[in-house]
């Protein structure tokens, strides 16, 4: 096994500062630690940085679904395939609104407003800023995801409140041009510098379990992590099962320890970011979740939908949240009653 500098095989600490420079045989001496002393590294790192016993919770509304342009191979709202998905239009400001507020009642701190767009175009935008610096008036924290922004687009969004922006690299370069073909991976980095440089703080991360190797796990984390600042959130999505979707080929669900792994990994490679369980969470089973929170994972989606696929239910998390002994928005507040015909 590779022992790559200041990788120590009984766990000791051995922190630092910040890095914009891991190298991916370090990442891949981590990932092959002893189970115990990678969990105890990535634990360490975890509370320097972290109240290991809190989990963020934000919620994710799908604002306007389906009938994207783009060919990203795992996704139910792509054109390209025949998901049996009914596209929409961009949704009522005032649905949104209510949407948040049910969300913030609920438990939820931030809400991210998702648009299955190439790009939004500029009178797109102007609705998403009205939502924007509606939501952000509930006292939420906002973020958007609405694909490839132009610096003068990052800067509406940020005159307009958002807080943070959503634009996931999805896998290693290796592995990128497996899964999208209309849209070059340094698109996507151009967003993100955009988004950077319009002091919007950024959520960037990807999806395991499409049939990539583990190497382009770590590949991915890698290159998040040498982007000259660290995403503040780092979503790891779980491949969810999507009808019709070329994915479906390929895609082998990690096993469960690898998982815990990755996540660890993710911990040490970006100390300082929150590393969020986002979808195929409820493919997850209470333990390895528990597990993946040691790891580092220090946030989740609450609601009972992601976009357009399941999350585990509101009892589920309560309940997992306080055997823990986690503590969260979701489990300080009470259910809250269904919408009404008035929401
Ligand atoms: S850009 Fe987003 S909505 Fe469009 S196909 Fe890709 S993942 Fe789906």
């Amino acid at each position: 096994m590779v022992q790559a500098a200041g990788v120590s095989r009984n766990g000791s600490r051995d922190i630092g500062p910040v890095r914009h420079d891991w190298g991916r045989l370090e990442a891949e001496a981590l990932y092959a630690l002893p189970f115990a002393d990678l969990m105890f590294r990535a634990q360490s790192i975890h509370r320097e940085n972290f109240d290991p016993n809190h989990v963020e919770t934000a919620s994710l509304l799908s604002i306007k679904t389906g009938g994207c342009p783009e060919d990203c191979g795992y996704c139910s709202q792509s054109a390209h395939y025949d998901t049996g998905l009914k596209a929409t239009k961009l949704m009522a400001q005032a649905d949104v609104v209510a949407t948040a507020r049910r969300a913030r009642d609920a438990g939820a701190s931030r809400f991210c407003m998702a648009a299955a767009w190439r790009n939004p175009k500029d009178r797109d935008l102007d609705e998403v800023c009205g939502m924007v610096s509606a939501v952000k008036d509930l006292g939420m924290e906002t973020c958007a995801t609405l694909g490839m922004l132009t610096p003068a687009q990052a800067a509406r969004l940020r005159d307009a409140g958002l807080d943070f922006y959503n634009h996931n690299v999805d896998t290693s370069p290796e592995f990128y041009d497996k899964i999208i073909t209309t849209r070059t991976l340094q698109d996507r980095i151009d967003t993100l510098a955009n988004v950077r440089d319009a002091g919007i703080k950024v959520c960037c991360g990807g999806i395991v379990g499409m049939g990539e190797e583990v190497e382009d796990r770590l590949g991915m984390l890698v290159m998040l992590a040498n982007l000259p600042n660290h995403p503040e959130s780092v979503p790891i999505n779980l491949w969810n099962e999507v009808k019709g979707v070329p994915v479906n080929d390929t895609a082998e669900r990690p096993d469960p320890i690898a998982l815990a792994r990755l996540v660890a990994v993710a911990r040490i490679l970006m100390p300082k970011s929150v590393v969020r369980l986002s979808a195929g969470r409820q493919y997850m089973t209470d333990e390895l979740q528990a597990l993946c929170f040691l790891a580092g994972a220090n946030s989740i989606f609450i609601g009972d939908v992601l976009l357009t696929t399941k999350n585990p239910q509101r009892d589920r998390d309560v309940n997992l949240l306080d055997r823990l002994g986690v503590r969260s928005r979701l489990n300080q507040m009470q259910p809250v009653a269904p919408p009404s015909a008035h929401d």
